[in-house]
């Protein structure tokens, strides 16, 4: 947490600087209302959302009268956390169901981090005690299963893989049946990312997810998105949500980005919460999402 507080500082607090200043002024005509609109625009929080925030901001400055620096803080803080369903399940599900691991497919687009995601969250695994297998049942791309295996040797968790062009649902069987045998706890499979054909993915992953169900439940379909690619990111994560059912969303490299705005968009369009952020290309850049900390980063 400690972590996720002063990563994100560096890169979002600009935002926030941004829209406190705005909000602060003595005179709150209409063009200070639209540049705060464009401001919550412009770090990718979504238009229904950011024209949401200032119809509520606009109501309450009017009613309460203009205030200081602590209350407008105070203001904005409750309509952004407004925005972030803080009622969603955000527990990434890896607890093992008697002699059968949890099952966590990591699924997404090729390059927004699925396998570094893979490798961060079973290095958070094993540093709690836990037993993890790795499958890389990215099997079109060699390298996808080198990186994975580099990411095991390095975080302890052997990594199942087959030769490139393998099927990928015979790997992720292979994989929990290896986590059965271990008596693993957790077991996750890092997919093949290839937006080709909405029907060519949704064949691979189902099949995945099937054949992985005749040995144990699928716990989470967590879905990666790169926050560093907004609207697009957000086109992607429909196409994902249409073929599997999408459990949480890990939101990677909110360090390479000031428009945090997305976790925002990306929840309210989807109806998934963000679980998981990235902060980075380390083996401990990885953090659970947590709406109070995210927001008073924002306006720190
Ligand atoms: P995949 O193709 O989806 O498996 O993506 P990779 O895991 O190979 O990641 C693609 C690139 O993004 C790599 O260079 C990673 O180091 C980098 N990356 C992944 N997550 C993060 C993150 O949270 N922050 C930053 N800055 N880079 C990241």
């Amino acid at each position: 947490m400690v972590r996720l507080r002063a990563r994100l500082a560096r890169s979002q607090s600009s935002f926030g600087q941004g829209l406190l200043n705005l909000l602060s002024s003595d005179s709150l005509d209409e063009d200070a209302w639209e540049e705060i609109e464009d401001t919550l625009i412009t770090a990718d929080i979504g238009v229904t959302s950011a024209s949401q925030i200032v119809e509520s901001l606009r109501t309450r400055v009017k009613v309460l009268g203009t205030r200081g620096p602590d209350e407008v803080r105070t203001l904005l803080r409750e309509e952004l956390l407004a925005q972030i369903t803080t009622a969603a399940d955000r527990t990434v599900h890896t607890e093992p169901h008697g002699d059968r691991p949890a099952v966590i497919m990591v699924v997404g687009v090729n390059g927004t981090g699925k396998t570094t995601t893979t490798g961060k969250l079973a290095r958070a695994l094993v540093g709690d005690g836990r037993s993890v297998v790795l499958g890389a049942a990215d099997t079109f791309r060699a390298a996808a299963s080198e990186q994975l295996q580099t990411w095991g040797g390095r975080v302890g968790a052997p990594v199942v893989t087959k030769e490139e062009g393998s099927d990928p649902a015979s790997v992720a069987f292979d994989a929990v049946s290896r986590g059965i045998e271990d008596g693993a706890d957790t077991v996750i499979i890092d997919t093949a990312g290839r937006l080709h054909t909405k029907t060519g993915l949704m064949d691979e992953l189902g099949k995945v997810k099937r054949v992985v169900e005749k040995k144990s439940q699928v716990d989470e379909v967590l879905l990666v998105l790169d926050a560093t690619t907004g609207q697009n990111g957000l086109r992607q994560a429909r196409v994902f949500g249409e073929v599997v059912n999408v459990t949480g969303i890990a939101l990677t490299k909110l360090d390479g980005t000031a428009k945090g705005g997305i976790i925002v968009q990306v929840q309210r369009e989807l109806g998934v919460p963000v679980k998981l952020v990235g902060l980075g290309e380390g083996p401990d850049d990885l953090a659970p999402f947590d709406p109070e900390v995210f927001v008073d980063t924002i306006l720190s």
